[in-house]
């Protein structure tokens, strides 16, 4: 692990107990975050980019066996020392008390269902601090909530009123307020911004870019478009049916794509110019991701792959490197020698 990891996933293998049988859900996948980097997980609904996330905050439901693997996420303890641990192996209670909100934190898709419609925003911020009593006093308490505030482009009076008295944009901000409020290194965004207009979309990409520059965070991001991650991106990992089927950085990915997968999801993505857009030839992929209980032989996207060969239906490709830094799981791709 290189000295800057903060998160590496290795291996990762989960499975759940259903009516219907056992799913697959995380098929051997790995992946790294350097410190101060940005990585988003993309994919559709079945492609365990939420399952990924959930095993990394120790949120994965009951019916879940992890098969194999480990999440080792490395902090510094506190006297200059990193340290590392492996979350999978946490309680349910570690991960909460030591490590969730304190260590990483999360932001959730909906602000208004994670923010507590009774509690006025101040309190909803302060939550952390007030379990772990991370301050000396009222004052202290109150000084820290509005220099947050502040830091997330709200203002101090805020702190008195309720989540219901904000706009959809301000409530993601309370969110991202209670996320940083312990000082966590790594935030997990899930669909963080996906249920806001596209104009406010931007001022919370820019509040995010701005905010890991000031406070050295890095940041896993879970969407299901490649529009939404585009700009905050340093790296994209696409998941398809359980595993990963191309990881690139941002810039590499956009101009490069190489899975067949990942072109539809991108052709999906509108250009803002309306004669580009017109230009644009649209790769549309048929039909919804299958069950994983019924997962195609072979390659897990040849049931809706347009490219699809015998090959494809007998083996399933494994991720190499096409280019440097570029890793691609596709037969028709050529790996790098
Ligand atoms: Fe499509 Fe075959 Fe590549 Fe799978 S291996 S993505 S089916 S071309």
């Amino acid at each position: 692990m290189s000295a800057k990891t903060i998160l590496q996933i290795k291996n990762l293998d989960i499975s759940f107990r259903t009516n219907a049988g056992v799913v697959h859900a995380i098929r051997g996948i790995n992946l790294d975050l350097q410190k101060g980097e940005t990585v988003a997980i993309v994919g559709e609904s079945g492609s365990g980019k939420s399952v990924t996330m959930k095993a990394a905050v120790g949120l994965l439901d009951s019916n879940a066996t992890v098969n194999s693997g480990e999440i080792l996420y490395t902090y510094d303890d506190g006297h200059g020392q990193d340290k590392t641990v492996d979350l999978l192996k946490l309680s349910k209670k570690q991960l909460r008390t030591e490590y969730n909100g304190q260590r990483l934190a999360m932001v959730f898709q909906d602000p208004m269902a994670s923010l507590n419609p009774r509690k006025k925003v101040g309190d909803i911020i302060s939550e952390g601090m007030d379990i772990h009593h991370r301050f000396a006093n009222r004052q202290e308490r109150e000084e820290k909530i509005s220099e947050m505030l502040k830091k997330v482009g709200l203002s101090p009076e805020h702190a008195a009123r309720y989540p219901h008295q904000f706009s959809g944009g301000q409530r993601q901000r309370v969110g991202i307020a209670r996320a940083l409020i312990m000082n966590p290194k790594l935030i997990i965004a899930d669909e963080c911004i996906s249920a806001l207009d596209v104009s406010i979309q931007a001022q919370v990409i820019n509040l995010l870019h701005d905010l890991q520059e000031r406070m050295g965070l890095t940041y896993l991001f879970i969407a299901h478009d490649l529009n939404i991650v585009k700009y905050i991106s340093d790296r994209i990992a696409v998941m398809y049916l359980g595993s990963m089927v191309e990881l690139a950085t941002s810039d590499e990915l956009y101009a490069n794509t190489l899975h067949p997968y990942s072109k539809a999801l991108l052709s999906a993505v509108p250009i803002p110019d309306p004669k580009l857009e017109a230009q644009k030839k649209r790769q549309i992929i048929e039909g919804d991701v299958p069950s994983p209980i019924n997962k195609p032989k072979g390659c897990a996207f040849s049931s809706r792959c347009p490219l699809a060969c015998d090959k494809c239906r007998q083996s399933a490709p494994t991720l190499k490197e096409a280019a440097p830094g570029h890793f691609v799981a596709c037969h028709l791709v050529e790996a790098q020698s």
